[in-house]
């Protein structure tokens, strides 16, 4: 067994039921992938379209294939007809583009908003208010071709778990008041992504219901 798959099995069997693993297999080659498909992993996230169009057109179809990092609006279409998941939904516009693009292909795609709550001024997101006006505003009801499933979020790039507890934990605070305020209808939005190969320990104590690992399972990134 390769260390790929000794990661892939470990952490599965260390996850609490409801949780999922996101293998963010971003900058690794497909043999790579293949490694951890062959230890039964089918989810996996990236972060750039052509890297992710390329490996979809290649590697077994019934992986489901996520899109982890920042989405440009130009480029929803490439990945609408087959992406299971765009955990970063970070401006109204991009929900826009994708509803529109869901329709295009004749499907609802699952989208999570991400939610700004690191110290950091760099990473994207709503901020807790700004997702509120959001949702309250009320247009993302009437997108055809998207379904908002749920919270996204980075913690800051720090050594404090402390903080980072704290980040998870106002992500989660959000999710449950927009759950209870906004889809008590809608048991689909049930999704809270967050954790990374380091802070995904916390993310467990804290909601999390998709953690996104990669270099823990695939060791650095490559090319
Ligand atoms: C790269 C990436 C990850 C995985 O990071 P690791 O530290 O390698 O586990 C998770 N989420 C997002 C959004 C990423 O871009």
């Amino acid at each position: 067994m390769s260390s790929i798959q000794y990661e892939i099995q470990r952490i599965n069997a260390s996850l609490p039921e409801g949780v999922s693993l996101v293998a963010v297999s971003k900058f690794h080659p497909e043999e790579a992938i293949k490694q951890a498909y062959e230890a039964g992993q089918r989810v996996f996230g990236e972060s750039h379209v052509q890297e992710m169009q390329r490996k979809h057109e290649r590697l077994p179809e019934d992986i489901e294939w996520h899109f982890i990092g920042h989405l440009q609006t130009n480029k929803v279409k490439y990945i609408a007809p087959y992406v299971s998941l765009i955990h970063a939904v970070d401006t109204p516009r991009l929900l826009a583009e994708i509803s529109k693009q869901g329709q295009k292909c004749r499907r609802r795609i699952p989208c999570l908003l991400q939610l700004h709550v690191a110290r950091e001024d760099t990473k994207f997101g709503f901020t807790p208010d700004e997702a509120e006006d959001f949702l309250q505003k009320g247009d993302w009801r009437q997108m055809q071709g998207a379904e908002l499933c749920g919270i996204m979020c980075m913690a800051s790039l720090t050594d404090d778990e402390e903080q980072i507890a704290h980040e998870f934990d106002e992500a989660h605070r959000f999710f449950l008041h927009a759950r209870d305020t906004y889809f008590s209808d809608q048991p689909s939005f049930c999704q809270c992504s967050w954790g990374m190969s380091d802070d995904y320990p916390i993310a467990l104590r804290h909601g999390a219901t998709l953690v996104r690992i990669g270099s823990k399972i695939f060791g650095q990134r490559q090319y």
